[in-house]
C-alpha cells in the first residue's frame, strides 16, 4: 500500500522557484490623448504596489508623451521579486487623419512576441526568456457621458485580438455617481453589441467557479479610475489624491472611485492568468502564424 507520495509539495516547489527567479509582469496604457494614461502610470507606480517614484520630480507636470516609453521598477514583497513594466504610448487622436493610429502600438505588441519567438526557437536558449510581451492593455475611455468613440471602438476590436484589453474609464472624478452608473452600462453594451472581447475573456473561463467570479467582475467593468501623483494630508494619513475646491479625491478609497479595485484585480487576482492567457493564447496566436509564414 502507498504511503504519503508528496504530491502536494509541487506548490513549496513551485513557490521556491518563484523565489528564485522572480517574474515579468508588463501592463500598457493606451487611448486618446490627455485622458490621464502618464498620471496613471505614475499613480499605480506610487500607490501600494510600490512607494517608489515613477521618474517625475516632485510638483514637475507630466510633459506630453510623444513615444512609446518603458519604465521599470523591481519590487519586492515577501521574497518574491516582480518587475514590473509599465509601457506609456503616445495618445492618438489629435490628427485629422486618424487612420491606422493603432498601428505602433500593435508594432509594438507584436515586436515583443517576435523577440520571445526568436529566444524560444535559439539553440542556446536562455534558461529563462526575459519577458516583455504586454500582458494587459489599459484601454482608457473618455468620460464622455456620451457613446464610445467609433475610434474607441475600432481600436479595441484590432487589439483584442493579440492582447488582453482591460477597458477603463478615465478621470473619473468629473462624473456623478449616477452619471457614472449609468456609463458604465452603456459601455458595457455597447462593447457587447461591437463585439469587443475584453479580459477576463468569456470563452476561457475554466470552470463554473471561474465563471461566477469573472462574472461579478465583468458586470463591475469597465472600472472608473482617477489618477494622481500628489500626496496630501487626509485625517492624519498621506494618501494619493486630487485636490479640488470641494475636498480631496483619494485615489485609493475605494468609496471615491476604483483605483484600488482595478490594482487588486491586476495583481491580487488575476495577474497569474493575464500572463498565462498571454503565453496560451495571444503569443500562441503570433507563434502559429509567424511559423505558418515561413512554411515550417
Ligand atoms: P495622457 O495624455 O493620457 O498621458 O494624460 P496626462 O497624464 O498627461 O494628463 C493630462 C491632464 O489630465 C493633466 O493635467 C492631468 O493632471 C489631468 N488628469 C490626469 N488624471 C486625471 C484624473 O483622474 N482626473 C482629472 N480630473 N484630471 C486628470
Ligand atoms: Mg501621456
Amino acid at each position: 500500500l502507498l504511503g504519503y507520495i508528496g504530491i502536494d509539495t509541487i506548490i513549496e516547489q513551485m513557490r521556491k522557484k518563484t523565489m528564485k527567479t522572480g517574474f515579468d509582469f508588463n501592463i500598457m496604457v493606451v487611448g486618446h490623448s490627455g485622458l490621464g494614461k502618464s498620471t496613471l502610470v505614475n499613480t499605480l507606480f506610487k500607490s501600494q504596489v510600490s512607494r517608489k517614484s515613477a521618474g517625475w520630480a516632485r510638483d514637475e507636470k507630466i510633459p506630453k508623451t510623444v513615444d512609446i516609453k518603458s519604465v521599470s521598477h523591481v519590487i519586492e514583497e515577501g521574497g518574491v521579486k516582480m518587475k514590473l513594466t509599465i509601457v506609456d504610448t503616445p495618445g492618438f487622436g489629435d490628427q485629422i487623419n486618424n487612420d491606422n493610429c493603432w498601428e505602433p502600438i500593435s508594432k509594438h505588441i507584436n515586436e515583443q512576441y517576435e523577440k520571445f519567438l526568436k529566444e524560444e526557437v535559439n539553440i542556446t536558449r536562455k534558461k529563462r526568456i526575459p519577458d516583455t510581451r504586454v500582458h494587459c492593455c489599459l484601454y482608457f475611455i473618455s468620460p464622455t457621458g456620451h457613446s464610445l468613440r467609433q475610434l474607441d471602438v475600432e481600436f479595441m476590436k484590432r487589439l483584442s485580438h493579440s492582447v488582453n484589453i482591460i477597458p477603463v474609464i478615465a478621470k473619473s472624478d468629473t462624473m456623478t455617481v449616477e452619471e457614472k452608473q449609468e456609463f458604465k452600462q452603456r459601455v458595457r453594451k455597447e462593447l457587447e453589441m461591437n463585439g469587443i472581447e475584453f479580459y477576463p475573456q468569456k470563452e476561457f473561463d475554466d470552470d463554473m467557479e471561474d465563471k461566477s467570479d469573472n462574472d461579478k467582475i465583468r458586470e463591475a467593468m469597465p472600472f472608473a479610475v482617477v489618477g494622481s501623483d500628489k500626496e496630501y494630508q487626509v485625517n492624519g494619513k498621506r494618501v494619493l489624491g486630487r485636490k479640488t475646491a470641494w475636498g480631496i479625491v483619494e485615489v485609493e478609497n475605494p468609496n471615491h472611485c476604483e483605483f484600488a479595485q482595478l490594482r487588486d484585480f491586476l495583481i491580487r487576482s488575476h495577474l497569474q492568468d493575464l500572463k498565462e492567457v498571454t503565453h496560451n493564447i495571444h503569443y500562441e496566436t503570433y507563434r502559429a502564424r509567424r511559423l505558418n509564414e515561413n512554411g515550417v
